[in-house]
């Protein structure tokens, strides 16, 4: 029954609907989903727009005007995919990107030294994969080490710290002791990731946005405002970059 819907719906929109979009989106439908999502597919580069199932009672022009400033904003801020000679931002700081081919490897090798990230690998196809796995594992590190720190300041007990691809959000607090965090925070400078974590476990205290949630966060983090204008700010940059 489901699937019927999610298929009727994608044939609507694209008949009728999709022509005056620039750049040509697809449409996904995510009966998960509660809001329209627009993002680049990560194999094609080409712009999707996710739609909530209920949506397709609901008229296109209710989000093309912020498809296309999404769509601007794509064009300004490419998506971003790496090969050797490219850089990107590893905890704030520029890093170089290095493939070196090593054909008895069967598994990628990575060395990362000052400003650069050298990989070992059979093929430069692989060298993406092998680099998000890295980045990853360190993102997850760093999340666990911040947040136990800061949960320990709050007396408050975590029990899972995960770190997931998320496509718009950088954490997110689950039943007021389970955390999820964007990998992409370990691109931005260390005190980025700290504030995310820092604001995550306060929400153990308070799953809210009310003004003493803030206070809280701001009494053991004081620079969250900065933080949270930069994440605005340059937040977008890093959500391009596809691994
Ligand atoms: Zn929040």
């Amino acid at each position: 029954m489901f699937h019927f819907l999610k298929k009727t719906t994608v044939a609507i929109h694209h008949q009728h609907s999709l022509e005056n979009f620039e750049g040509k989106p697809s449409l996904k439908i995510n009966p998960r989903s509660k809001r329209i999502v627009f993002r680049c597919d990560q194999k094609t580069g080409k712009p999707v727009i996710v739609l909530p199932s209920s949506f397709y009672l609901k008229k296109i022009n209710t989000y093309e005007a912020s498809y296309h400033q999404w769509y601007a904003n794509l064009k300004i801020n490419p998506p971003r995919t790496l090969s050797t000679g490219s850089s990107f931002p590893y905890k704030g700081t520029p890093h170089l990107l290095n493939f070196t081919q090593e054909k008895l490897y069967s598994t990628p090798q990575i060395i990362h030294d000052d400003g650069i990230f050298i990989i070992k690998g059979r093929a430069e196809k692989d060298l993406g994969p092998a680099l998000k796995n890295y980045l990853v594992a360190a993102a997850l590190d760093y999340a666990m080490e911040k947040s136990h720190l800061y949960a320990h300041k709050l007396g408050v007990e975590l029990t899972h710290i995960a770190v997931k691809d998320m496509k718009t959000m950088w954490g997110r607090c689950m039943r007021g002791k389970d955390l999820c965090y964007n990998w992409r925070l370990i691109l931005a400078p260390p005190e980025i990731f700290d504030y995310v974590c820092a604001h995550e476990v306060s929400h153990c205290i308070h799953p809210h946005h009310q003004p003493a949630f803030w206070k809280l966060v701001s009494s053991f983090f004081p620079r969250a405002k900065e933080s949270r204008l930069w994440l605005k700010k340059h937040g977008p940059e890093l959500m391009m970059y596809q691994f």
